[in-house]
């Protein structure tokens, strides 16, 4: 080997087939070229192959389609299919050619389509389309043709990109963006969304329910809350962002607050209705004092709203007051029939006298004015003296008329079963109408009868001089008992007091339930001093004579007021003494009887 200078080419190629023999290498095209270069004194060439294969290690393995790519360069470099890699080349390059033209394509045709009306999809519901495909597609790379179907549906056919099929965006689930983002495990991400997007839209529709049905029909009568209510419902379809239903929430419990402020009005609204609704019954009461039937509905209707209005109490009034109507019209028809029939029946009888008189004219003329006055009158006992006058007439005429006679008492013992009747049915009527002076529930006189009482015994006080007490009472803590034991309790309770009382007072002391938990005792031939004995007594009674209320004991106690009749007292006047001395009472402590003079005393 020559010593200076480079070696030729050929003194190269010579002496690597020398150092091929001498290493007794295969001699391969690879040994010759990996000698040649040590020969020339150049560092070997790596060859392509190894090259490639080192570039390909280093490339990123992330998704399936990169390492099914470097496992197909693998594949044929391992069997030295130089051609298959060429053409595997060329297909990667036209890929990467696409790949690059496919994004600029989808944001132009995004951007067209996001801008163009024509479809009629507004930008919010094509944000939201948006967020779908972002969410589903987002990691994938059919991304841009997604977007591309997406914004081709905005598009009108003409100005679509071809060859890529339309997104069909309804099938995907959809979300807030926000949730995406701050959502860790990306992975069940879709179906927790799909859940949470299914749950809120059931909630979505309740709510806008709830409002159509339940909160709009209740502001009816009051217009500005109504609207605002319709048009809550109305934002409840459009709302699709957080801030949107944080908003919707906001004004959703404004508008709450303002109803409940409307109810608690109506609350009171009720109270006044109920209020004038005594005041007009009051009237109306003193109106038909004269018709007795009247006036018992109207104070049965006025013990009824006196205490707590439940349903069941309401019912059972509505219908003991049905029966009372009912019955009423039936006495009141029956009687009107009575009088008819009898009234027919007497007229019959004179047409047959006059008939039979006609031969003498003085009982002619006689019978006669009999027939007008009958016609003239309705009154039962005018109509029984037409009736007795007719039977002397008759019984001075002639044999020829004894037969009418005898048809006469037989008329008259009929008119006279029919007057038994008809006072019979009276009686019943008064009967009725006394029903209503006793209270339903313990038997003693309600405010109606207590007020007639009331105006006896002051009628009897101004002819005898006698003092005249009232005792008002009413019991403490009723509710409490009602709310603890149930309102059956309370009413036992009440006919319980109602008895203890009447067994404690005089047979001539009158007991009266005023209203509710509340009665009053008159005490004819009392002074004030015996009267608060008698208060005390009776409370002395209660303390022995325990209630059961649900198999329970029960003490019931009461403050009572006492005052005395004055000369100048009317019913209204006493009783609001009383009254008075009985709140005093209960200021003081409750379960004591105070009187009047403790009232002056306190002034
Ligand atoms: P106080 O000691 O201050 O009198 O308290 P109270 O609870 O007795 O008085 P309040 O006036 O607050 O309540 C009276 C209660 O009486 C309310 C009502 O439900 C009850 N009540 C009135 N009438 C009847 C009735 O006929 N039957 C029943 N069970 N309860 C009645
Ligand atoms: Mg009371
Ligand atoms: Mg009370």
């Amino acid at each position: 080997m020559a010593a200076n200078g480079p070696m030729t080419a050929s003194e190269i190629a010579r002496e690597t087939i020398k150092q091929m023999a001498a290493r007794r290498v295969e001699p391969t095209p690879d040994n010759y070229t990996q000698i040649y270069f040590e020969v020339a004194g150049k560092p070997a060439k790596e060859d392509a192959a190894s090259a490639l294969r080192k570039a390909l290690k280093q490339l990123p393995h992330d998704s399936l389609e990169q390492t099914n790519w470097i496992n197909r360069w693998e594949k044929l470099l391992k069997q030295d299919n130089w051609q298959g890699l060429g053409e595997l080349l060329t297909e990667s390059m036209q890929s990467q050619l696409n790949h690059s033209t496919k994004w600029p394509k989808a944001i132009r045709t995004l951007l067209q389509g996001w801008d163009d009306k024509r479809s009629g999809v507004d930008v919010a519901r094509k944000r939201e389309t948006l967020e779908r495909v972002l969410i589903n597609f987002g990691n994938d790379e059919t991304l841009a043709d997604k977007l591309i179907g997406m914004a081709n549906h905005w598009l009108p056919a003409d100005a679509r990109v071809e060859g890529v099929p339309l997104t069909n965006v309804a099938d995907l689930p959809a979300t807030e963006g926000a949730i995406v983002e701050t959502s860790s495990d990306t992975v069940s991400l879709p179906n927790e969304v799909q859940q949470f997007h299914g749950a809120f839209t059931i909630l979505q529709t309740l709510l806008k329910q709830t409002l159509q049905l339940g909160l709009i029909p209740r502001l009816e009568g009051y217009p500005d809350l109504q609207a605002e209510a319709v048009a809550l419902q109305e934002s409840t379809e459009r709302a699709k962002k957080l801030k949107e239903w944080e908003a919707l929430a906001k004004s959703l419990k404004a508008l709450l607050l303002r109803v409940e402020v409307i109810g608690a009005k109506e609350d009171d609204v009720r109270g006044d209705i109920i209020d004038l609704l005594h005041l007009l019954l009051s009237n109306i009461g003193e109106l038909v004092a004269e018709d007795g039937w009247l006036s018992g509905q109207v104070y049965a209707v006025q013990s009824i709203i006196s205490g707590p209005l439940d349903r069941t109490k309401l019912k059972q009034a509505e219908k003991s007051l049905k029966e009372v109507i009912y019955k009423q019209s039936l006495v009141k028809h029956s009687l009107i029939e009575a009088r008819n029939s009898f009234k027919a029946m007497i007229s019959t009888f004179i047409d047959k006298l006059k008939y039979m008189g006609d031969a003498s004219e003085l009982y002619g003329g006689k019978i006669e004015s009999y027939a007008q006055e009958l016609s003239k009158t309705d009154d039962l006992i005018k109509i029984n003296e037409l009736v007795n006058h007719l039977m002397r007439d008759t019984s001075v005429m002639q044999t020829d008329i004894m037969r009418s006679r005898d048809d006469l008492l037989n008329q008259q013992r009929v008119a006279s079963d029919t007057q038994l009747r008809m006072q019979k049915l009276q009686e019943e009527l008064q009967q009725l109408s006394e029903v209503v002076r006793i209270d339903q529930l313990t038997g003693v006189l309600n405010r109606r009868g207590m007020d007639e009482a009331f105006n006896t015994e002051i009628a009897r006080h101004r002819r005898s001089g006698e003092s005249l007490s009232v005792a008002l009472l009413d019991i403490d803590n009723f509710k409490i008992l009602n709310d603890q034991h149930g309102h059956a309790a309370g009413d036992s309770a009440l006919k319980h007091l109602a008895s203890v009382i009447k067994r404690a007072v005089r047979p001539t002391d009158i007991v009266t339930r005023m209203g509710g938990e509340e009665f009053v005792v008159i005490l004819p031939n009392t002074n004030l001093n015996e009267a608060v004995v008698t208060m005390t007594r009776l409370q002395r009674s209660l303390t022995k004579e325990y209630f059961l209320g649900n198999n329970q004991k029960l003490l019931i106690t009461f403050s009572a007021g006492v005052a005395l009749f004055k000369v100048e007292d009317d019913v209204a006047t006493i009783l609001l003494r009383a009254d008075q001395a009985m709140y005093l009472a209960k200021k003081s402590g409750k379960n004591r009887v105070m009187t009047e003079v403790d009232l002056e005393a306190n002034t």
